[in-house]
C-alpha cells in the first residue's frame, strides 16, 4: 500500500518511524527537503502542501494520505477522495476544523459543549462587543502556538484584536486543561487514550510540562470521553483526533479546539502506552484492528526548546546526564539548527509516582539545553 503524509515535521518523523512496523510505501511532500521526516520515508517529495497542484499530483498516485498538519489544500485532497483516494480524516473534517469559525460552528450546531462565542470579522465588529469582555479573541485561520490568540479584558484592549475573520471567546475560569486523543477506524469503532494534563508551574519554570493520566474525576473523564465520541461521530471521518478541553471551576466540561491529527500531546504514548498514536492511524489507514490505548506506566513530556539567546547549528548540552536517568526516553528530531524557542525534541519520563515524574521533569528541564 502507497501511503503519503502532508508535511514532513517530527509528528510526520514519529508517524514514519511507526510504519516501519507495517508493510507499508511512504511518500513525504513538504517544501523543505531538511525537515524530519525527509530521509525516513521512501520517497520524498518537495512541494507546497497548500498548492492545488501540488498536493493533487502527490496524492493521485497514492492509496491513501494523511496530514500532520491541518494548513494543507483541502480543495485537492476533495478532488482525489473523489476519485477513490482515502483521506485520513476525510477532507470534509479538516475543511471545518482548519478554520476556528467554522470549527466553533460546527460544535454549536452539535450539541458539543464549547465556550460562547460571536464571529466577528474585522476589528470594527470587534468593537461592538464590549459587553463580550473578558475574553478571547482568535483568528478563523492561519494562526498557531498561541499567535492567533489574543486575551481581551477590557475595553482598553480591544484594539488587540484581529482585523480579520474570528471568534470572540467567553472567558472560562479554567481548573485544568486536558487533551483526549480518539481514534476512530472505517468501521466506526473509537478508542480513546487516557486525557492527558497540561501542567503550568510558573514557580519552577515549569511552563511546558505534561502528565498522564490526568488528575481527573470519573465524572470529569466520563464528560469527556462522551465529548469526544460525539465529536468524532458528527464529523462522521476515521482518522485520529486530538480533542483540548477545559476543565471550569464548575467541573464542566468543554472543548477548546480539537486537531484532525497526530497531536503534540501525544507524544508519550510512544513509551508509555501498549499502542502509541502513531501506531493507531497506521491501523486505522491499514484497516488493521485498534490497538489498546492502556497506560503502561503514567508519564510525563518535557518538551526540548532552542535555549533564549542562541541561533545557529545546534549542540545538547547536559545530554550525557539525561541518557543516563532511569526510564527516561530521549526524542531528538534531526533539526541542525536551534533558535530561541525552537522545538526540537522532546523527552518522555515514565514513573509508578507523579512526584517523580514531576521532580524528573523539572530536573531535565534544568540539565538539557539546546545551545549553539
Ligand atoms: P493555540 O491554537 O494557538 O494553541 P488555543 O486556542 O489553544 O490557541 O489557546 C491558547 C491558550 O489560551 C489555551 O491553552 C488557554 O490557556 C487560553 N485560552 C484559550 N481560550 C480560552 C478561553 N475561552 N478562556 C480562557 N482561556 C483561554
Amino acid at each position: 500500500m502507497k501511503v503519503g503524509i502532508l508535511g514532513g515535521g517530527q509528528l510526520g518523523r514519529m508517524l514514519l518511524q511507526a510504519a516501519a512496523n507495517y508493510v507499508v510505501e511512504t511518500y513525504v511532500l513538504e517544501n523543505d527537503e531538511h525537515c524530519p521526516a525527509a530521509h525516513l520515508c521512501h520517497h520524498f517529495i518537495k512541494g507546497d502542501i497548500k498548492d492545488f497542484d501540488t498536493v493533487y499530483n502527490f496524492g493521485k498516485q497514492l492509496d491513501a494520505l494523511t496530514i500532520e498538519i491541518e494548513a494543507v489544500n483541502v480543495e485537492a485532497l476533495e478532488k482525489l477522495e473523489q476519485e477513490g483516494v482515502k483521506v485520513y480524516p476525510r477532507p470534509s473534517a479538516i475543511r471545518i476544523i482548519k478554520n476556528k469559525v467554522t470549527q466553533k460552528e460546527f460544535y454549536k450546531n452539535n450539541g458539543i459543549p464549547s465556550p460562547e462565542f460571536v464571529v466577528t470579522h474585522n476589528l470594527e465588529e470587534l468593537r461592538e462587543q464590549v459587553s463580550f469582555l473578558p475574553a478571547v479573541h482568535k483568528i478563523g485561520q492561519g494562526g498557531y502556538d498561541g499567535k492567533g490568540v489574543q486575551v481581551i479584558r477590557k475595553e482598553a484592549e480591544i484594539d488587540k484584536g484581529f482585523d480579520a475573520p474570528s471568534v470572540l471567546e467567553k472567558m472560562v475560569d479554567i481548573k485544568k486543561e486536558i487533551a483526549l486523543i480518539v481514534a476512530m477506524n472505517n468501521k466506526g469503532e473509537t478508542a480513546f487514550f487516557p486525557p492527558v494534563e497540561m501542567m503550568f508551574d510558573t514557580r519552577l519554570n515549569l511552563l511546558d510540562f505534561q502528565v498522564c493520566p490526568a488528575e481527573i474525576t470519573d465524572e470529569v473523564l466520563w464528560k469527556a470521553e462522551a465529548i469526544a465520541q460525539k465529536l468524532v461521530k458528527q464529523l462522521q471521518s476515521p482518522g485520529l483526533f486530538a480533542i483540548e478541553l477545559f476543565v471550569d471551576n464548575k467541573n464542566e466540561v468543554l472543548v477548546n479546539e480539537t486537531a484532525p491529527r497526530v497531536h503534540n500531546s501525544g507524544h508519550h504514548t510512544i513509551e508509555a502506552s501498549y499502542c502509541s498514536q502513531y501506531d493507531m492511524l497506521w491501523r486505522i489507514i491499514l484497516d488493521y484492528p485498534l490497538g489498546n490505548t492502556d497506560p503502561i506506566l503514567p508519564s510525563s513530556i518535557v518538551n526540548v526548546l532552542g535555549a533564549e539567546g542562541y541561533s545557529g547549528e545546534a549542540k545538547y548540552e547536559g545530554l550525557d546526564e539525561v541518557l543516563k536517568m532511569e526510564n527516561v526516553f530521549v526524542h531528538l528530531y534531526g533539526k541542525t539548527q536551534t533558535k530561541p524557542g525552537r522545538k526540537m525534541g522532546h523527552v518522555t519520563i515514565m514513573a509508578k509516582d507523579r512526584s517523580d515524574l514531576v521532580y524528573t521533569a523539572n530536573k531535565i528541564k534544568h540539565t538539557l539545553k539546546v545551545c549553539s
